[in-house]
């Protein structure tokens, strides 16, 4: 049998099908192989072999009755460590969480487990999803299977690291300023964030409610679009959620993989067009871009004035709503509980314990967040940040009345090396300069594979309006027709 490992989801989903390959084969593969380069790459927090071996075999069982499957039904996934999982360990990358089992599933979970999806375990992240390199993990870093040496981008480093070196074929990742993209662009693999309220956050432990939002990892943009379907879609356990259908993601990626784009408006963001990013980079851009306009798109330039103010807009909201997300983590409900001798205060408890449990950047951006929703400073901080919020926007409406999709860079540079960016909060922040927008907007945006730099991956952004997540994967597929697939060395 050939290497099971090295398919995509869906031709995995194909040999499942028609049985030439177990659930059980797949899985065990998988287990496999996550035994075998964990020790390089470590991109799991927990590995549930029996869990995974379970629901494998109930697949199987489930075919071998006649039962009719999904497409995914018996594929192996990573889900990032920040969704809950009933039972299964759930720590967001936090000591604060360390030991904690959920005693319940997100709706991610129970998507994904009724559409016969075999969790392999949680990926490593940084803690509570904040950071650009998976540094901040409080359980040690993942390392890039292209560079071990160098960062495999965050804050969902693991779920994209697990793509990359063969251990699962999809995995989740969360998106609140560009944690799906940055690590996918970085590996050299397909992250995509959908529409804010089209993925739900039921089970999601928060980080900045109002631009949280979960998404696939993968290998293959249509791989991206089955997992896509799978969790997307209407939640009534969650305020925000979008009550529509997911857009035909499927049937768009495979419009695109057949490589035509005539008629298609791709909107170059003036602001975005090389500035702020290193040579390499821009060069994998300029080219990306050509590969796309000789599948027939039409290229218009757009400007987006206000994206200068992205990110120190970000860095007011994110941080002012972990804020108050993070409020909870107190030593009585969850996890971690320090100091409590039976002298001590409910208040020193929960200050000991804070203090024990969370990490640099979550005390650095609680304290940054707090400070910024103070009474004095709310409309000097919070409130500006709102209204850069809004005219961000605006400049996302107005550049769509001209382009169908906007490009840009995912990443101003490839993976760093490891521990060359941790001593300097806005060195890391900037590896997001070019996602945080759309996550403002609250539109989908793609980070596809747009070839190497010094042979490390690039990738390129597709930003598309609100519910219009079809789109971008129309044109990812297209580029993915037209440039050779990046395969990272052997580990
Ligand atoms: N790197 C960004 C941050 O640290 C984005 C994180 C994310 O999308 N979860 O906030």
């Amino acid at each position: 049998m050939s290497d099971v490992t090295k398919l995509t989801a869906a031709e995995l989903g194909r040999k499942l099908a028609a049985k030439e390959v177990s659930a059980v084969e797949v899985a065990t593969a998988h287990l496999d192989r996550i035994a075998a380069v964990e020790g390089k790459v470590h991109a799991f927090l927990h590995v549930d072999r029996d869990g995974a071996l379970a629901a494998a075999k109930a697949v199987d069982d489930q075919r071998a009755k006649g039962a009719e499957l999904g497409p995914l039904a018996g594929v192996p996934i990573g889900v990032k460590d920040v969704i809950t999982t009933k039972g299964v360990p759930t720590t967001a990358g936090s000591k604060i969480l360390e030991g904690w089992r959920p005693p319940y599933d997100a709706t991610i979970t129970s998507r994904l487990r009724e559409a016969g999806l075999v969790m392999l375990g949680k990926t490593n992240m940084d803690e509570f999803a904040m950071g650009s390199s998976t540094e901040y993990s409080a359980y040690g870093p993942t390392y890039n299977p292209w560079d071990t040496t160098r960062i495999p981008g965050g804050s969902g480093g693991g779920s994209a690291a697990a793509v990359a070196a063969y251990e699962a074929p999809l995995a989740i990742g969360t998106d609140t300023g560009g944690s799906i993209r940055q690590p996918a662009a970085v590996t050299g693999t397909v992250g995509a964030k959908p529409t804010y309220g089209g993925t739900s956050r039921y089970g999601l432990i928060a980080f900045s409610s109002s631009l949280d939002t979960p998404g696939p990892c993968a290998r293959t943009v249509e791989d991206a679009a089955l997992l896509h379907a799978v969790i997307g879609g209407h939640d009534p356990r969650d305020s925000t959620s979008i009550p529509q259908p997911v857009p035909d993601v499927v049937g768009a990626a495979r419009l695109g993989a057949t490589g035509d784009l005539s008629g298609v408006r791709l909107g170059l963001v003036r602001e975005f067009s090389g500035e702020g990013a290193e040579p390499g980079v821009a060069a994998a851009y300029r080219e990306s871009v050509d590969a796309l306009v000789k599948l027939g798109a039409e290229v218009v330039e757009v400007s987006c004035p206000s994206f200068k103010f992205a990110l120190p807009a970000y860095y007011l909201i994110a941080p002012s709503e972990c804020s108050s997300n993070l409020a909870r983590f107190d030593g009585v409900r969850y996890g971690l509980r320090t100091g409590d001798d039976g002298r001590r205060s409910l208040e020193e408890v929960m200050s000991l314990t804070r203090d024990a449990g969370f990490g640099p950047e979550v005390k650095r951006r609680i304290i940054l967040g707090t400070y910024a929703l103070s009474a004095g400073y709310y409309d000097a901080y919070y409130g500006q940040a709102q209204k850069v919020r809004t005219l961000i926007t605006r400049d996302f409406q107005a550049a769509f009345e001209a382009a169908d999709v906007l490009v840009a860079p995912t990443t101003p540079f490839v993976a760093f090396p490891l521990g060359s960016r941790t001593s300097d909060p806005y060195q890391m922040y900037l590896a997001d300069l070019f996602t945080i927008p759309s996550n403002l907007y609250g539109g989908p945006a793609i980070s596809v594979p747009a070839g190497l730099s010094e042979g490390l991956p690039v990738g390129l952004q597709i930003m598309a309006p609100t519910m219009a997540d079809d789109r971008m994967y129309r044109v990812a597929a297209a580029l993915e027709s037209a440039i050779p697939p990046l395969t990272p060395p052997a580990l």
